[in-house]
């Protein structure tokens, strides 16, 4: 089955599908089956990252679809400990000796870790990266505008992408109006919520059932009409297809503002101003 998702151009002219599928917390096999069963539903778009421990059964399931290497996006992250120039090129390597692939399309520091004070040198060896091909655009995730700021004025790439935790609990209207002045695109992690309180909200329930929808593709289809890339996580087979079939119907005004009016500015996630694990 060809896709059936419409690409964002990116600042450097590369397309990324809008709509993706993530495998955090999935184990390696079980990631593989997943992979696998996305690609058939019609996903061209892969987010896993090297602490996820599940870029071999993704480039396994990558592999065995016999879909032209071209036309699927796979984005990996670089890990807090391999911070720094030369470490972030081994990690690089690591990664892609995993995923089994010549190239990655998309690769991003995962985390900023500012105590570190290393993202600026980890981001030059991305950029050495890019510059060499091995990785078709480059970027970052949870970085907060002070970070960027920090890192824009250092950098020669700007950053393609900032993957951040976004979703209606969590709108992100100040990192999302930084991003568009920037050129940069905004990518949602956890767009659902992480699946919890959020798909039974009232509002939400109610206006999937005036679309005949589910509150997950009610969820999604709000993404895709601000403009966010977004990479729902899913293992059920089921749940997986559901999350692809957003493109056929339209949220109305009327829907778009009942779900903004959901904002809590309220993070499931850590804080990316502190958050440092290694
Ligand atoms: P998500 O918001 O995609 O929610 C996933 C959960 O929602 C599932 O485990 C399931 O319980 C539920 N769900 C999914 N589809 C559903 C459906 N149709 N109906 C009902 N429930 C459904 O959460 P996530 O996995 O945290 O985020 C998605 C992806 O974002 C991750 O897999 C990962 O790739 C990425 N991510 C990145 C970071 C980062 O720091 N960059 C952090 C977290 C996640």
């Amino acid at each position: 089955m060809s896709s059936k998702v419409p690409p964002i151009v990116l600042n450097n002219g590369v397309e990324m599908p809008q709509l993706g599928f993530g495998v955090w917390q999935v184990p390696d096999d079980e990631a593989e089956r997943a992979v696998a069963t996305a690609l058939e539903a019609g996903y061209r778009s892969i987010d896993t990252a090297a602490i996820y421990g599940n870029e071999e059964g993704t480039g396994r399931a990558v592999a065995a679809s016999g879909i032209p290497r071209e036309e699927v996006f796979v984005t990996t992250k670089l890990w807090n400990s391999d911070q720094g120039y030369d470490s972030a090129l081994r990690a690089f390597d690591t990664s892609l000796g995993k995923l089994g692939l010549e190239y990655v399309d998309l690769y991003l520091i995962h985390w900023p870790t500012p105590a570190r004070g290393k993202f600026v040198d980890t981001y030059k060896a991305l950029e050495k990266l890019h510059a060499e091909g091995r990785v078709r655009a480059i970027g970052v995730s949870n970085f907060l505008p002070e970070h960027l700021e920090h890192l824009i004025a250092e950098a020669s790439v700007i950053p393609a992408v900032n993957q951040i935790e976004l979703h209606p609990h969590l709108q992100q209207h100040a990192a999302r109006e930084y991003h568009a002045e920037q050129g940069i695109a905004t990518e949602a992690w956890s767009p659902l919520g992480q699946g919890k309180g959020l798909l039974e909200v009232p509002a939400i329930v109610a206006i999937g059932q005036k679309h005949n929808r589910t509150p997950a593709q009610v969820v999604l289809r709000w993404h895709l009409q601000l403009g966010n890339i977004v990479i729902p996580k899913s293992v059920t087979p089921s749940r997986i297809r559901e999350n692809i079939e957003v493109f056929d119907f339209s949220l109305d005004t009327e829907d778009l503002a009942a779900i903004s009016a959901l904002n809590e500015d309220r993070r499931l996630g850590p804080d990316p101003a502190t958050f440092d694990v290694a």
